[in-house]
This record gives C-alpha cells, structure tokens and sequence, in this order.
C-alpha cells in the first residue's frame, strides 16, 4: 500500500464511535456490503447519495490498490410497508396495485436504479446478489438460529427471540438502544402480535392466502424477514467476518441491529470489523423520503424539470455537488447549491484543461509532494472529500499561476502534478470533466438543428421525415414539444 503516503487509513466507526486504524481481515483485501435498494420504486435523489458515498469508499479503495470485493444486495421481498414486520411487503403492493407481476416492479426499477447509478458514474458492485436468489441459505441460517434456541416458531412464522439473546450478548450495540426501548414498531393485527415480546423481529413470516411472493419453508409457505438477506448474502460472499458494512444513517435500526444479532447467533461473532453510515440528504431540512414525497429523482435534475429547480444539471454538477459535503454530515439540496457547485466543477474543469498547456522549467517554485501528501491526508482521514476538493482548489490556483508565468514546474514535477490531480478528480471522486455548459450548448445546438430540419420537413409536407427525427430524439430520451411559439425539446 505504498500510496498511503504519510498518514495510515482511518475509518469512523459507527460501532465504537471512533475514527479507527484501518486493518482488513486479509492483507491487502477488503469485503465491503453495502445494503442495496428495495426495488418498488424510482431510485430518489436522497438513495443515490447513499450509494454514491460508498461508490466514492470503493473508489479509494481501490485507488489504495486494495482488493476489494464489494458486495450490494437488491431487496426484491420481504422488506414490508412499515419497516417493522407487519403491513404488506412494499414489492407486492405495488404489484397489486399496478396489476403486475411483483418481478416485473423489480425489473423495472432495478434497471431504473442500475441507469441512474450508471448516469452518475458509479462502479458496479462486483457481486451484486438478490433476496429472492438466496431464499435457501436464509432458511438454513432460521434453522440454525431455532435450533441455538433464539428463535421461536409461532403459526407457521419465525421470530428472533430478542430477550433471550440478550441474556448472554448484547442488543443494540451500534444504535445504542436499550433493550426496553429496542421495540419493533409492530402495528398491532387484530389487536394483538403474535410475537412473544416487543423487541422481537421476524425471520419468516406466515405467507398470507393474498401474499403472492411465497416460498415452502420447515414452517409453511412464507417469506423471509428483510433482515435476514443481508445476514445471509454476506456472510456467503464475505465470510463470517468482513472489513467493512455501509448503508444510510436511518438502517442503523433495526436493520443493523437486527443483522449483528442474527450474525451473533449464527456465529457467535459480531459480523463486521467497521460499521460505516452514511448521513441523510434533506430538502428543506426535512430528509429526503418517498414516504413523505418530499423527494427528488435524479432524471428531474437532468431534464430540470422540478419546480425546486432553476434549471438541468449535468450528473458531473450533481456528483461534485455531493462529494463537497462529508458522507457523514447531512447535505441539505437546493438549486442554489447546485448552481454555486455548477461554478467550482466548471472551473476545476478549466484548469485541468490549461495544465495541457503548461510549459515546464528547470526549477519548481511548490512543492508538489506537499500538496500530494495534503490529498491522501484528507482521504485517509475517513474520506474526507470536502478537504480533498479544497486541495483541488490549491491545485487549481497553482494552475493559473503556471499559465501566468508566475509559478514553475519541472517536468518531473508536473507529470506527478497532473497525474495525482487525474487520479482524484476521475478514478477517487469519479468525476466526468466536460464544461457542463460546453456539453449542453454543443447538445442544444445539434438538437436545435434537428428541430430546424423537422420544420422543413413538414413545410414539405414530409411527414414520415418530421416523424423520423422526433422517434429518433425520443428514443435517445429527448422530447420534443410543439406549442405556439415553435419547438422546444427536454432531455429525459
Ligand atoms: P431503501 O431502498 O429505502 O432501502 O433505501 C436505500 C438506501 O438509501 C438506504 O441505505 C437508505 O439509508 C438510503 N437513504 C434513504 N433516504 C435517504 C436520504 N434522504 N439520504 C441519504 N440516504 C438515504
Ligand atoms: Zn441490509
């Protein structure tokens, strides 16, 4: 690892609370899960910085030349309405709602998720498993748990017996709940849960006649808990103990919870050496939620068509605009925001254009090894990309005096100059440098031309032409609109 440079990898730990030296299991490997999306709807805003926050992990990572087998599941059953166990499973009702088949919503927005993550310039994980593919290990792991005597069967459902397992280890380690307080929020059926206490969580449930996502089990037809995927997509791809487990702030609790004692129990071992959160996304102060619909899609902020919105943003502006905050802070959006980020990436952009041009000289006037070592530090610092961009911003002053003539750089010096500063604008923060507005004039300009040529077509009454161009823009996600004043187009 030699390019820890002079500061080793810290990590904050959710667990202990702490920035800690990082030490993987294996030298030189890192297992990394990270909780993936239920596929029941449009990927929103507020996910994608979740996902973005560990794409940014895998990134440095790998940058570090770790191995790394990152792991990010897709939950396509058993997460319910209510994020405790009862409600309906939030796949099924949408498929009862639409009137189509529950795995026709998961491909739908898995390939929605996949697109917009992919837009984003996001790496895919390198195992990226399903709930439903791995309902037979879930099974072996309830039976396994029943059998240790932490989890009871009650009419043809499975609950983990959360007093019991407190007696000999301890619940709510990372949320810092107390027992008392550790309640599922059950809504109570008829009056009355079936569980023997509050705190317990399902790891099968009793398949309802209605229920369409249904499996045969040793307890009947159900369904696996949510918690318990996760339990068992790890430890199958990452071993009974793995380097690093992510996910959003509000996973904590219970799933976090629920998975560390579902590992514990399984294999007498807590799962995960450093639990990572990532922070919320909020609009207005208020997280960003589909619940609550205050919630932003992605494709809304490249067509602009918000009205929270002044105008598109590039996917580059967005990404600059999340890697300016620290993936533990919350990162309120606005359009301000968006805009003043818009400024910074285009002038990062400019300047690494310029470095193309700079002239070398026989002496160095900065040293660059000094600002390489303030990059790492920063990184190393459990990723601190706010301070890394403000670096990037030394660099940036460095170039415009270079391209004034009022500071020098050796050849040697600039070669390294130019490849540290490409190695954490493209490979670490997974920037895309085209001029936002650049790309977008060029884009307006040729889709203008094209609207101009479809009007010529229809003066000539060329129909099947006018209809040509505009299936054409369509299916490459531009929408042309005709109204009074002529044609204008959205990109989707
Ligand atoms: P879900 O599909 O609801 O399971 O959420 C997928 C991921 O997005 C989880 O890791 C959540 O913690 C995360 N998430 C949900 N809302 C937000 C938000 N407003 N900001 C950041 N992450 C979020
Ligand atoms: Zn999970």
């Amino acid at each position: 690892m030699s390019l820890f440079k002079n500061q080793p990898l810290k990590i904050y730990n959710s667990i202990t609370k702490t920035k800690e030296l990082f030490v993987p299991v294996t030298e030189g490997s890192v297992g990394m899960y990270v909780c993936g999306p239920t596929v029941y709807s449009n990927v929103h805003l507020g996910n994608v910085r979740t996902f973005m926050s560990f794409d940014m992990v895998f990134r440095y990572l790998n940058h570090l030349e770790y191995k790394v087998r990152y792991v990010r599941n897709i939950t396509d059953a058993g997460h319910m309405e209510d994020d405790a166990d009862e409600g309906e499973d939030k796949i099924a009702k949408k498929a009862r709602i639409e009137k189509i088949e529950p795995m026709e919503v998961v491909q739908r927005y898995t390939l929605d998720f996949h697109g917009i993550l992919e837009k984003l310039n996001n790496l895919p994980p390198s195992i990226e498993p399903t709930a439903t593919g791995h309902i037979i290990e879930q099974i072996e792991i309830i039976k396994d748990i029943v059998a240790k005597g932490l989890a009871y069967e009650i009419n043809g459902s499975v609950y983990f017996d959360v007093l019991k397992y407190n007696e000999t280890k301890e619940y709510g380690v990372l949320s810092g709940r107390k027992i008392e307080d550790a309640v599922h929020n059950t809504r109570l059926l008829d009056g009355q849960s079936e569980k023997k206490n509050p705190q317990d969580f399902a790891l099968w449930k009793k398949a309802s006649p209605q229920h369409i996502m249904r499996w045969s089990s040793p307890w009947g037809v159900g369904f696996p808990g949510w918690h318990l995927e996760c339990t068992a997509m790890s430890t199958k791809y990452l071993g009974e103990k793995f380097d690093i487990h992510g996910g959003g702030m509000d996973l904590k609790f219970p799933h976090h919870e629920c998975e560390i004692a579902q590992a514990e129990a399984c294999n007498g071992q807590s799962p995960v050496n450093f639990w990572m959160h990532a922070n919320m996304l909020t609009l207005n102060g208020q997280k960003m939620s589909k619940s609550t619909r205050n919630n932003i899609l992605p494709g809304e902020i490249f067509s602009g068509e918000n009205k929270v919105l002044s105008k598109p943003f590039s996917p580059s502006v967005v990404r600059f605009f999340m890697m300016q905050a620290h993936y533990r802070s919350i990162l309120d959006f606005s359009s301000e925001a968006l805009e003043a980020s818009e400024k910074g990436y285009n002038k990062l952009v400019e300047a690494l254009k310029t470095l193309e041009s700079v002239q070398v000289s026989q002496t160095s006037s900065f040293v660059v090894q000094d600002w390489e070592n303030d990059c790492y530090s920063a990184m190393n610092d459990d990723f601190n990309t706010p301070i890394l961009i403000a670096n990037l911003f030394e660099a940036v002053k460095h170039i415009n005096l270079l391209k004034d003539g009022k500071a020098t750089l050796t050849q040697i010096d600039l070669d390294l100059f130019t490849k540290t500063l490409h190695a954490f604008v493209y490979d670490v923060l997974g920037l895309v440098t085209e001029t936002t507005e650049q790309s977008s004039d060029k884009l307006e300009g040729v889709v203008n031309m094209l609207i101009n040529m479809r009007k010529q077509a229809r003066d000539n009454k060329d129909w099947a032409m006018s209809d040509h161009i505009r299936d054409e823009l369509k299916a490459l996600g531009i929408q042309l609109k005709d109204n009074k004043e002529g044609t204008t187009f959205i990109v989707e």
